[in-house]
């Protein structure tokens, strides 16, 4: 039998924003000292009131325009009730049949690989609603008493999240991680998460099923759990995949079982069969006022609604004329790819040039001084200038990737430093004739098996030239005269 996999994802996105959702509380206290950042608000303390912070608001509706959902005029804010000791009102406010947001899709480009052609994978936005987070409980250390005893930190509770669930409209393991991959890129493109699957920013859980091709009905799917990484979702669903191959084959059915992925031993163990469904009595939360979204409020918050990233990687295949590969790396962050057009508008030249040096030197600098490209002193316009000097031929190309650093670590401008220190480049056929002619005499030997057949030593000949030169001799004419000498 050949079977088709289906796969819907349930994410929980944590939004950047100052405070919590509902009190003054700093958001974000990932590795703080537990039970510091909360107040009588989000510990649910009898007679306190929640207060919706605006941000949240406004974030989520940043993110419900990457999604292409419809954002209704008004939405409200429910109570779901259960009971757990990390959720000290005894519910959580979350949005149930009203939320922010209604329907939505992201594109997933799945690249070529082999012989399949790349495609775009469309997968539809099921849900997205904003809630607030619950607490972590944790088991005690055995130090703290003979009995198993668990922790709580309620750092976490109150913490804004968005809750957004696919349809099952992903087809395999690698279309759910490039799905992953590219929401993490959006949500930090449009600057409302940090998105960091290790930090808890990015939650998921997989659903997973499998039908015979073809098949239109859905099947039964198991949810795996405690997926934290990209590469964690795309190992765990192929394994419960072929898990669920093996059962059908033999006969034998699918149960809605709940799995949690164990990250040391790389298996699915089961949690528990599906109960049925939780009543959570949903109600309306009493103590919050509707959420009105007036066109006026709405335009405001989408003034600056950037460019996405798959929008803006077509405009540079399009109009740059940029290889697949170069778009691509350019388009994976906002500040790169803004920093790659300022730098192009620069030059005045072929973009492909730009994103060479961008790409190879510029990246290797960032990654070798572990730098990032807000605040770097080697401005795109400085870029530019570098690139240019190199065109004229004022300097070399190895003048030209040691300038990077040097505009860097000064903030001077690449020609101020390369009259500075003359940089420039010696064409000047004398003193090039000097050099190469002090180092075949006081490299006899070599001379000689040079003269004798061994034609590579040339390359070495020439490295010499440049070194006596400080690297600012040029290097064709250093050969010419290198062979001219020899012959
Ligand atoms: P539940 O009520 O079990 O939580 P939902 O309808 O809320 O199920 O869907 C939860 C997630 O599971 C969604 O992302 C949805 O796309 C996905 N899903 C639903 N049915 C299937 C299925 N048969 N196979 C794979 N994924 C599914
Ligand atoms: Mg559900
Ligand atoms: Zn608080």
């Amino acid at each position: 039998m050949e079977y088709e996999v289906v796969i819907g994802l349930e994410t929980h996105i944590q939004l950047n924003t100052q405070t919590k959702i509902f009190c003054s509380c700093k958001a974000d206290s990932w590795n703080e000292t537990p039970n510091t950042n909360i107040c009588p608000v989000c510990t649910g303390m009898p007679g306190v009131l929640p207060v919706l912070n605006k941000a949240v608001v406004e974030k989520g509706v940043l993110l419900a325009a990457a999604m292409h959902s419809e954002i209704p005029p008004v939405s409200y804010f429910d109570r779901k009730n259960y009971f757990y000791p990390d959720l000290p009102k005894g519910f959580q406010i979350s949005q149930f049949d009203c939320s922010l947001a209604k329907g939505g899709y992201l594109d997933v480009l799945m690249p070529a690989v082999g012989q399949a052609t790349a495609y775009v994978r469309r997968v539809g936005i099921h849900k997205l609603h904003l809630e607030e987070d619950a607490g972590k409980t944790k088991n005690a250390p055995a130090t703290f008493v003979g009995q198993a005893r668990r922790l709580i930190d309620f750092n976490r509770c109150g913490v804004p999240l968005v809750e957004m669930v696919t349809e099952p409209d992903l087809r395999s393991a690698a279309e759910a991680a490039e799905y992953l991959t590219r929401l993490r890129q959006l949500l930090r493109w449009i600057g409302v998460s940090e998105a960091d699957m290790e930090k808890a920013h990015l939650r998921c859980d997989a659903n997973v099923s499998i039908r015979p091709v073809g098949a239109e009905y859905l099947n039964t799917k198991t949810e795996i759990k405690n997926v934290n990484s990209i590469e964690a979702v795309r190992t765990a669903i192929e394994k419960e995949v072929e898990r669920q191959k093996k059962e059908y084959d033999a006969g034998r059915k699918i149960l809605s079982w709940t799995l949690e992925w164990d990250e040391d031993a790389q298996t699915l163990k089961k949690m528990r069969s599906k109960e049925t469904e939780a009543d959570y009595r949903y109600f309306r939360e009493p103590d919050l006022l509707p959420v009105y979204m007036s066109e006026a409020w709405k335009t405001e918050i989408l003034a600056d609604f950037p460019e996405l990233p798959l929008e803006r990687k077509a405009r540079f295949l399009s109009v740059f004329g940029l290889p697949e590969y170069d778009a691509d790396i350019l388009t994976t962050e906002r500040a790169l790819s803004d920093y790659f057009e300022n730098a192009v508008r620069a030059y005045d030249g072929d973009p492909k040039r730009v994103s060479n040096w961008l790409l190879n030197d510029v990246l290797r600098l960032l990654n070798e001084n572990g730098l990032t490209l807000t605040g770097l002193k080697l401005t795109p316009v400085y870029l530019a200038e570098i690139i240019r000097l190199v065109d004229a031929g004022t300097i070399n190309t190895n003048t030209g990737k040691t300038l990077l650093e040097k505009v860097n670590s000064s903030g001077h401008s690449p020609r101020q430093i390369v009259e500075n220190e003359g940089l420039a480049k010696v064409s000047d056929d004398s003193a090039i004739r000097a050099a190469a002619q002090a180092i075949l005499t006081e490299n006899a030997a070599e001379t000689e098996s040079y003269k004798s057949g061994k034609a590579t030593l040339m390359g070495w000949f020439v490295g010499q030239v440049m070194r006596r030169m400080g690297g600012k001799a040029d290097a064709q004419k250093a050969r010419a005269i290198l062979e001219e000498l020899l012959n």
